[in-house]
């Protein structure tokens, strides 16, 4: 394998020296090529001859002070005593007495870290004085010269954990002695600075013997290489190769070419030995492996230890440039990206882009927050600050830096210890409640209760009052006046269907897109940490699948807890006890029970039609009026139109369809002004352009368009007639009309320019929209069919009863008829979608029914034989509950009987099996629904008494009420003989 090799290398050797040095020989001659011809024979001798004065290296052994630095020495006779085998060279040495192989007993001196090799330059330190003392003698005798030896290290110990200079230094005789390697190297003490000697190797030395143990000197060999063939190929080839690796080395490691530049310069013959030792003492191998090459006579060998040194350190040096590479390539990537940000900056600079900048984010943060220094809690001020810092130690471009930039927005844009001035003002309150809704004097009174507290105890906080009724009635304008009222401001936040925890407590800011929850997002809109809060529909709150939204309420809403809100967005807890909490709700019921418990429930019932009226024309009428641009003396609506409005279209507790169809009426309204005005216009036009004919047949066509809505038009002055196209439409003029058209003849231009100045004010202000019972329909369309009295007189079998729904109060009827009869086959069939309640309460009114017939007519055997089917109408609408007991006693018994319940009757109660009516809920919402159906008597349960007598005397005006504890006070009321004597 080597000849192989050697022989492929002699072969292109000449080749290889020319081919790939030109570069460097024809530039400056490179030393090492300056060494390699030497060796091929081919260059000069130059470097020969040079000079006598030599630089050495110095040893890399890391305890010189003067690493590195180049020792200049007089040195006449090394050169020629390091190379022996070359006679040439040595002949231009002046040798002195003694010569260096005349040293056979010399003082030994230990390295601790590398060996001396022939030519090298090593500077050690020599602590023992006694040693030092011997050396300075033997310099003093004229025999410089001292063996230095590696040292070994100490069996046991770890090579690598090095032993301390000291415990080299405590080292004596024997001991020392033992632990020397034998094979050394001679070494001319070149001068001694203090305990600092330098030293250059001369020749291998081998230990013979021991002489004298303080100071330790031996007895030594001197070493020759063993002979060898200058002109084998083999050594020609490997140290060929050695010295290729050198000079691939070279290439990288700057070290090394110090090194070799050293070397090659002032080394004045190259031999193959030399060679080995010099890439063995440059090479970064461990100390064993260079003692071995010190150690190895065979030149060959030697040549082979070296190149594995210096193979290896060719890989250490690959390795080295490319974790450089990889470094540089890092830090000029982070330079490079450095370098375009700024210049980025620069140009969003220059253009005006650069507005999110970190310092004026900071500045900006920081003057927010600068107005509730003083109110701000220190915990939050802390944060702010920390983030604040964070904030400029973050890359702006990194996801970060948006969280928290979008954190710090979020805590200096909320209202810290902010508060507006809170009104305690009774009379200003009552004023505004007034101003805001008609009737609902029981409300107002509780509310007006509320602030008077307030007032007195300097703070209206600490209650959450809940508005409960059916929708429309004006809960959440309530609401709305309140906080104008206590001047707070208003934020409505409504829970309806609200299933997810974060909408109320927010969302941990780690989440993209994380959010703060309602509350913060409240305070932040309204600007003041004391707002009313109305949060709507309550009872409709949806179950969480993470988390449960009532008790995340709950903690918002207590006043035990709410001091110290915890967002999970904003991480410091925020103060909501100033905050006034108002809740609207349907059903009272289906509020959880922890809210319910802290909450002050105030019913709005809903409106009977007299306060329907009022309502309509007072607020709703106004408000829309006003909406729509159209002005007080452009239209009248008569309190006929406005009752049959709310008799036939809006009969529901609430006001809201009823404000729907006023403003359908209104917009309707518009459009006609509108188009009247435009018809004006056009017809003006035409006149003046236009052939008569031409004129009139437009009039039609456009009036066309009102002919639907029969509109009555009311001209109040005789002037304003002169729009004469009213006349022609189906509008009917009702006083002072006259045709004008002749008169345009006459004098059409001047007439145009006064018709202008009445288009603009006369229109408006003397022609009269009027909207009556009559043409009602023409605005809303056929009265809607209302199922709630569908009997004027009930027959036999039915009668009328009173349920209570979140939409409020309403009338049903319920109705039993008889399916077959024959002995033994009393039963009964129950239908209309009712409820397990409902359906147990009718198999107990048909107890109590028979057993009451068996007392009033004991001879009638009806329940016993009769097969009976009762039915609730409106059967699409699930129906439960306890208060129809007595109303299907009632409807039983009134079949049983074959006699007429009395006519205007509608009744509610629960019965027990004996008789006795059980209190019932939703007075006020049945009693008006009972108005509503033209009841004319109502019988409750006598314990409903005091809720009845509460209601206002505007919803009890007219009512024949009862109040009843036994069913047979009910009998008598239903049946009541007249009544069945008239039929
Ligand atoms: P709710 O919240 O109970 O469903 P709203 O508060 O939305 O009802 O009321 C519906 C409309 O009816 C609002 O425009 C409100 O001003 C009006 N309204 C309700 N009750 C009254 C009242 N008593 N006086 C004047 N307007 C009323």
């Amino acid at each position: 394998m080597l000849k192989v090799l050697s022989s492929t290398l002699v072969s292109c050797r000449h080749a290889h020296v020319f081919a790939t040095v030109p570069a460097l020989r024809t530039k400056s001659p490179s030393p090492l090529f300056d060494a390699l011809s030497q060796l091929t024979g081919l260059t000069s001798r130059r470097s020969r001859t040079v000079t006598n004065r030599w630089f050495f290296c110095s040893d890399s052994s890391g305890d010189s002070g003067e690493d590195g630095s180049r020792v200049e020495v007089e040195l006449k006779d090394a050169k020629a005593d390091s190379e022996e085998s070359d006679p040439k060279s040595s002949s231009a040495i002046v040798s002195t007495n003694p010569r260096p192989e005349d040293y056979l007993t010399v003082l030994a001196l230990p390295l601790p870290h590398r060996p001396l090799f022939p030519g090298f330059y090593m500077p050690i330190y020599v602590k023992d004085p006694k040693l030092l003392a011997a050396l300075q003698e033997s310099r003093r005798r004229q025999a410089p010269y001292a063996g230095a030896f590696l040292l070994k290290d100490e069996p046991g110990v770890d090579s690598s954990a090095s032993e301390t200079e000291k415990s080299v230094y405590d080292l004596k005789g024997k001991k020392l002695f033992n632990r020397l390697h034998e094979v050394g190297t001679l070494a001319q003490i070149t001068s001694i600075q203090g305990d600092q000697v330098f030293l250059i190797g001369h020749r291998r030395l081998r230990i013979t013997e021991l002489v004298s143990e303080d100071p330790l000197t031996v007895k030594v060999d001197h070493l020759k290489d063993k002979p060898y063939d200058k002109d084998d190929d083999i050594i020609k080839a490997t140290s060929f190769e050695v010295i290729s690796t050198l000079r691939d080395v070279l290439k990288t490691s700057s070290l090394w070419r110090d090194h070799v530049q050293t070397y090659t310069q002032h080394v004045g013959d190259f031999s193959f030995s030399r060679l080995a030792d010099f890439g063995a003492a440059i090479s970064g191998g461990n100390k064993l492996q260079i003692q071995q090459v010190l150690e190895e006579l065979d030149v060959y060998k030697r040549l082979i230890l070296t190149l594995e040194l210096v193979k290896k350190e060719m890989e250490i040096s690959k390795i080295q440039e490319s974790i450089a590479k990889a470094i540089e390539e890092k830090i000029s990537g982070e330079q490079r990206r450095y370098l375009l940000n700024e210049q980025l900056k620069a140009i969003k600079k220059e253009l005006g882009l650069e507005t999110d900048d970190k310092t004026a984010l900071s500045s900006k943060f920081r003057e927010r927050i600068e107005q509730y220094k003083d109110k701000c809690p220190p915990h939050v001020l802390q944060v702010i600050e920390e983030e604040l810092t964070k904030l400029q130690l973050l890359e702006a471009s990194s996801s970060e830096f948006n969280v928290t930039r979008n954190y710090l927005d979020w805590l200096t844009a909320l209202p810290w210890g902010s508060y507006s001035d809170e009104n305690f003002d009774v009379v200003r309150a009552q004023e505004i409640l007034d101003e805001d809704h008609y009737g609902l004097s029981d409300v107002k009174e509780r509310i007006l209760e509320f602030i008077a507290v307030g007032k007195l105890r300097g703070t209206s906080q600490g209650k959450i009052i809940c508005l409960s009724g059916p929708p429309g009635v004006g809960k959440t304008s309530i609401g709305r006046s309140i906080a104008r009222a206590l001047n707070r401001k208003f934020f409505r936040f409504s829970v309806g269907g609200l299933a997810d925890v974060a909408e109320i407590k927010g969302h941990r800011r780690t989440y993209i897109g994380a959010m703060p929850g309602k509350m913060v997002q409240c305070l932040k809109i309204v600007g003041t940490a004391n707002p009313l809060v109305l949060i709507d529909e309550i009872d409709k709150l949806g179950r969480g699948h993470a988390g449960d939204p009532a008790s995340a309420l709950l903690e918002l809403l207590d006043p035990e807890q709410n001091a110290n809100f915890l967002d999970h967005y904003l991480d410091v807890p925020i103060d909501l006890s100033k905050v006034l909490f108002v809740c609207t709700a349907n059903v009272v019921e289906n509020i959880p029970n922890p809210l319910l418990d802290r909450m002050e429930v105030i019913a709005v019932a809903g409106y009977i039609t007299d306060e329907k009226v009022h309502i309509a024309r007072d607020y709703l009428e106004k408000a829309t009026r006003e909406a729509c641009g159209i002005k007080p003396e452009q239209v009248e609506v008569t309190d006929a139109a406005l009752l049959g409005l709310i008799e036939n279209y809006c009969r529901e507790a609430g006001v809201r369809n009823l404000q729907k169809q006023i403003e359908k009426i209104y917009r309707k309204i518009a459009l006609q002004l509108v188009r009247r005005q435009a018809l004006n216009e056009f017809a003006v036009a035409g006149e003046v352009v236009e052939p008569e004919n031409a004129k009139a047949e437009s009039v039609d066509e456009s009036s066309h368009n009102l002919a639907g809505s029969d509109m009555k038009v009311e001209s109040e002055t005789v002037e304003s007639s002169s729009h004469e196209q009213t006349a022609e439409t189906p509008v009917k003029a009702v006083k002072g009309q006259t045709d004008n058209r002749c008169q345009s003849d006459v004098n059409l231009k001047g007439r145009t320019e006064w018709e202008r100045v009445q288009d603009n004010e006369a229109p408006k202000a003397v022609e009269k929209v009027l909207v009556d019972e009559l043409n009602l329909a023409d605005y809303v369309g056929k009265p809607v069919f209302h199922a709630e009295r569908i009997y004027d007189q009930t027959p036999v079998g039915v009668v009328m009863g009173l349920a209570w729904t979140a939409m409020g109060g309403s009338t049903l009827y319920i109705e039993t008829t008889l399916v077959e009869q024959g002995d033994g086959k009393g039963a009964l069939h129950v239908t209309g979608q009712l409820g397990d309640v409902m359906k147990e309460s009718a198999q107990i009114a048909h107890t109590v029914a028979r057993s009451i017939l068996l007392e009033k007519e004991p001879n009638n055997p009806f329940f016993a034989n009769s097969k009976l089917h009762l039915h609730v109408p409106a059967g699409g609408t699930p129906k439960d509950g306890s208060s129809a007991g007595c109303t299907m006693i009632t409807s039983m018994l009134s079949l049983g009987m074959k006699k007429f319940v009395r006519k205007d009757l509608a009744m509610t109660g629960e019965v027990t099996l004996t008789g006795k009516i059980l209190p019932i809920g939703g007075v006020k919402e049945k009693t008006i629904a009972a108005r509503r159906s033209d009841v004319k008597t109502i019988i409750f349960p006598s314990a409903n008494r005091r809720d009845f007598d509460e209601l206002s005397p505007n919803v009890k005006e007219g009512l024949d009420v009862h109040f009843v504890d036994d069913y047979n006070q009910i009998f008598d009321l239903a049946f009541s003989d007249e009544q069945n004597k008239e039929k």
